[in-house]
């Protein structure tokens, strides 16, 4: 079977009869045209379209040159119009496939124009809702990588991809990606993923992880995406994207697992309202070290069994309600301002962080809870919970520090120059221990 896309179909190709597309060959009998990236899958194989009027002939031995394995034939007509395609002027599809010299037709399917992809979410959101809202993600791992695929799956087309790591087999276990995909940049999986959702949607890929060297590179992505999510796997990375999107006034989300996916938090940073990351850190030093590394070396204490594992374990079904959560509100956020059903969650969704705990897990200040059972009341797991986190006004990232600090010790911030407002914590011995670049645990 032949699959392609209903806008294809609709546009003859300019200047010219015939072009040259990719089709992506699964399991020998299905090529799609949907997935139409060079590269980006492997088994790709060649395929061409042909354009041919009414008074052209049409079948396989026209079908092209003998080097193509597949050929899709379309055909204007008066009278006919092609299947599944509601415009008059559609073509008729026919699809040859090259066995043994030998071409086959095969059934064509024409899949939904962009329009039609999400009719499923329609009556909740207006089909191009989140249509061209640029959503950055920095960090594509078990987390990353599933909100990336289900805001792609919501309706998001713009999409930038930051993360410098390659997929490796022990992640495979808990990350979105199959043992087929070891090996490749988590960029171009994610973005390969994206499209296979919408093959509308626009990827940009950044295979390098964010740093202070390069801290400024990614400005502009902050800068013109409506919304950022963060599941890095560092601090130093959560607090330089933290920086940036204060620094540019746009709305992160968090989200990660806590150590061995005992529970997770999502936590929503808006400029000037809500606790940053920062102060998440300096308030929540526990929950902020609590959080699970995929780092190899860092899991050997931290193991469900007695099986040998190098890095941080974590099972698919205790981080999948993170992701759909923190999906949900990546969600929210990017419907602000626009009249949808959704809209009544913005009574529920009032907090800034989020809770889940999978477990009552041991040596956790959460061991103790009382089980899940049948009640509603104080904290249980299994459930997520609406936390408060205040502002902490002494942050250095969105806080008010600077001039706290001199009027804690009496002196006048307006009488010193920049240089000497920048060495002032430690002129007085403040410790500038919540600056990237300090160690620190790392999440997945
Ligand atoms: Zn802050």
């Amino acid at each position: 079977m032949v699959v392609l896309p209903a806008e294809l179909t609709r546009e003859s190709p300019p200047g010219g009869r015939q072009r040259e597309i990719r089709f992506c060959c699964w399991d020998g009998d299905v090529y799609n045209a949907f997935l139409a990236q060079t590269g980006d899958v492997p088994g790709t194989v060649r395929g061409s379209l042909s354009w041919l009027g009414p008074s052209d002939a049409l079948g396989p031995e026209e079908a092209g040159t003998p080097t193509d394995a597949v050929r899709v034939l379309a055909m204007r007509t008066e009278e006919e119009k092609g299947p599944g395609c509601a415009e008059d002027s559609a073509p008729v599809l026919r699809a040859f496939i090259r066995d043994g010299g030998t071409w086959h037709e095969v059934a064509t399917q024409v899949v939904a124009a962009e329009s039609e992809l999400f009719s499923r979410s329609r009556g909740l959101l207006e089909s191009d809702a989140l249509s061209g809202k640029l959503v950055a993600h920095f960090g594509l791992g078990s987390v990353g990588a599933s909100v990336a695929v289900l805001l792609a799956q919501s309706g998001v087309t713009n999409h930038a991809a930051v993360d410098g790591d390659r997929l490796e087999a022990g992640n495979m276990a808990r990350h979105d990606a199959g043992l087929s995909h070891v090996g490749r940049l988590k960029t171009d999986y994610v973005a390969y993923r994206i499209r296979e959702k919408n093959p509308y949607a626009h990827v940009e890929k950044y295979a390098t992880a964010i740093t202070g060297e390069n801290l400024e590179d990614f400005r502009s992505v902050v800068r013109r995406s409506s919304l950022v999510v963060c599941s890095i796997d560092d601090r130093e990375g959560k607090l330089l994207v933290n920086r940036l999107c204060l620094e540019e006034g746009k709305v992160c989300i968090f989200a990660g697992a806590f150590r061995r996916a005992y529970g997770g938090q999502v936590l929503r940073v808006i400029p000037g309202v809500s606790s940053c990351y920062q102060c998440f850190i300096r308030r929540l030093p526990e929950e902020a070290d609590g959080l699970s590394s995929s780092r190899p070396g860092e899991g050997q204490h931290q193991q469900y069994t007695d099986r040998p594992t190098t890095i941080e374990p974590g099972l698919a079904v205790d981080i999948a309600p993170i992701n759909a959560f923190a999906a949900k509100l990546c969600v929210q956020e990017l419907l602000r301002g626009k009249e949808t059903t959704l809209r009544s969650l913005d009574e529920d969704l009032v907090a800034h962080w989020y809770l889940y705990l999978n477990r009552r897990e041991t040596d956790t200040q959460y061991e103790q809870l009382r089980p899940l059972g049948f009640g509603l009341d104080g904290l249980r797991i299994l459930r997520w919970y609406g936390v408060s986190a205040e502002r902490d006004p002494r942050c250095q990232a969105c806080g008010d520090y600077l001039s706290i600090l001199a009027g804690e010790h009496g002196i006048d911030l307006a009488e010193l120059q920049d240089t000497e407002k920048a060495d002032l914590p430690g002129l007085l011995d403040e410790p500038a221990n919540d600056l990237p670049g300090t160690s620190d645990r790392a999440m997945g």
